[in-house]
């Protein structure tokens, strides 16, 4: 692998913290096998990822982070707002400042001595492949959802059930030419960029994943084999596996700590908390970074977990910002009645401190495919609560396929639930219903529990050399080896080529 060691890998994550912190990882991981790798990101993101950052670089890896300036203002977006979590509303034009940040790239890239030898770009920032184009850059596209949701959008698109189905939301199909039994509607299998006002953003993702020179998927065989082969044989590019990123372990526990985020609460003071319950215990609850409880469905939640009588861990962002819920917490009294058993995170939580601890025995999960990996990685049973976009899917995985998680009950994303009924899907006693059968002592719990550790078990070893993520990743590095000993054959003969000239000296 000694060409590996020469290599410069250029990252341009979505700014979004489901996509950035698993292009952090990988950033982490691709450097530990000798590249060079550069993070490009806005600076808002880039202040939330310059702690894990900052930890590669103590252990010796060569990991930059670069900040590109976010066009939102020109678009009359306010200065600051450069992340999905912060957009309240308008997303189709912050959509708009994001494809403009082409303009960025192409200077930073201009400006380099050298070229870089392969982009590595999210799958929703299809605004770099012109940018690649011109400079005779290799592009490959990194896909932050499972495979299992990747594969099934394709197929519904492709055998025009979409199309069929039309305005009807909630019309049942089954997912064709699928290894798997699937069933649903479009409003829990729709696909990224599937709504009006983003059309153009959408043909420009799937035309950007059609000309790329490979693509990458955050997941591993172990789990969704078939489902990878599928999309890659009908994708027809050169498709590595090379997750779970997160099972990466070799970060400090302040890196950990501080993965997306600085966390609104003393890790360690979390850590002591947890150390003082018995194994498998403790119920972690979090639903990510951008999905919000309707008021309604959080107090239903919230009795639900007092009446359940577990010990608990709530990552509860809206605890930040939202009246409603302060009001639930302070005036009514919650976090008073339940604090012997019940810490409350308002904002953001280490997650994988928390998930990674032996005495979180369940995890009541929006179904992230971060945080699905999350509970795959740290052998955590999930109690699924999907929301939109693809946790439909990661919940049909966890649930149907893996055999580790119990479902809420959660049939359909807030906004299609009726008027009247305020928001709330799941009621208070079938919350403690549902949380009584994921934590339970019985056969059926156990069952579950063995066999998210073997997934856990799986996970690491697929990353260790020897390991089916680890051969993948070898390989796209020497694919990109191959490809750029290739092309600067090419340009040293092509004078006219960015990067040329300088080459040659
Ligand atoms: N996360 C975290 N603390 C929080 C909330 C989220 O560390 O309080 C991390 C979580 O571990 C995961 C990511 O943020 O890695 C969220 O990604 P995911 O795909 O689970 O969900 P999204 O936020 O994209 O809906």
């Amino acid at each position: 692998m000694a060409a590996s060691t020469e290599l410069h890998f250029l990252l341009v994550p979505l700014v979004a913290q489901g996509h950035i912190i698993p292009m952090v990882d990988l950033a982490r991981i691709l450097a530990a096998r000798g590249p060079r790798v550069t993070i490009l990101t806005t600076p808002v993101n880039a202040a939330r990822n310059r702690a894990a950052v900052e930890s590669a670089n103590r252990a010796g890896l060569a990991v930059e982070l670069v900040e590109l300036p976010f066009p939102g203002p020109q678009l009359g977006l306010p200065e600051g707002l450069e992340a999905m979590d912060q957009v309240a509303k308008d997303p189709i034009t912050f959509f708009h400042a994001l494809w403009k940040m082409a303009e960025p790239l192409e200077e930073y890239v201009r400006a380099l001595p050298r070229r870089p030898d392969c982009l590595i770009a999210d799958a929703c920032n299809p605004w770099t492949a012109g940018v690649c184009e011109l400079f005779g850059i290799p592009r490959i596209v990194m896909h932050c959802p499972s495979a299992y949701y990747l594969l099934a959008v394709h197929n519904l698109s492709a055998h025009g059930v979409y199309d069929r189905v039309g305005d009807d939301e909630m019309a049942t199909f089954e997912v064709p030419n699928f290894p798997v039994r699937a069933v649903g509607n479009k409003v829990t299998f729709r696909g990224f960029f599937q709504y009006p006002g983003v059309e153009k953003e959408q043909r420009d993702v799937i035309d950007a994943e059609a000309t790329a020179d490979g693509l990458l998927i955050n997941t591993f065989r172990g789990v969704e084999d078939v489902f990878v082969d599928a999309y890659a044989a009908a994708l027809g590019r050169r498709t590595w596996a090379v997750g779970p990123t997160c099972a990466f372990l070799t970060m400090d526990d302040d890196a950990k700590a501080g993965r997306g985020n600085r966390a609104d609460v003393d890790a360690g003071d979390i850590v002591s908390w947890l150390h003082a319950r018995p194994p498998a215990s403790v119920l972690y609850i979090s639903f990510g970074s951008i999905a919000r409880l309707p008021a309604k469905q959080l107090a239903e939640l919230a009795r639900g977990l007092e009446n359940s009588g577990r010990p608990f861990v709530w990552a509860i962002k809206e605890a930040k910002a939202d009246a409603a819920v302060r009001t639930l917490l302070d005036d009514e009294g919650f976090e008073e009645r339940v604090k012997d058993r019940g810490l409350l995170v308002h904002g953001w939580a280490p997650q994988v401190t928390i998930l990674s601890h032996r005495a979180v025995g369940g995890f009541l999960t929006h179904c992230g495919w971060n945080a699905t990996l999350e509970a795959i990685s740290y052998g955590v049973p999930a109690l699924t609560w999907p929301s939109f976009a693809d946790q439909f899917s990661s919940e049909r995985l966890l649930v149907d396929v893996l055999g580790v998680g119990v479902r809420s009950c959660v049939k359909v994303p807030a906004m299609y639930v009726p008027k009247e009924a305020e928001g709330v899907q799941v009621a208070s006693g079938d919350v403690e219903k549902v949380i009584a059968e994921l934590m339970d002592d019985g056969p059926e719990g156990a069952a579950r529990r063995c066999r998210a550790k073997e997934l856990a078990a799986e996970a690491r070893a697929t990353v260790e050399e020897g390991g089916s993520s680890y051969s993948d990743l070898t390989d796209m590095i020497c694919y990109v080896s191959e490809l750029s000993r290739k092309r600067s054959l090419t340009s040293s003969t092509a004078l006219h080529m960015p990067f040329a000239a300088a080459e040659l000296v």
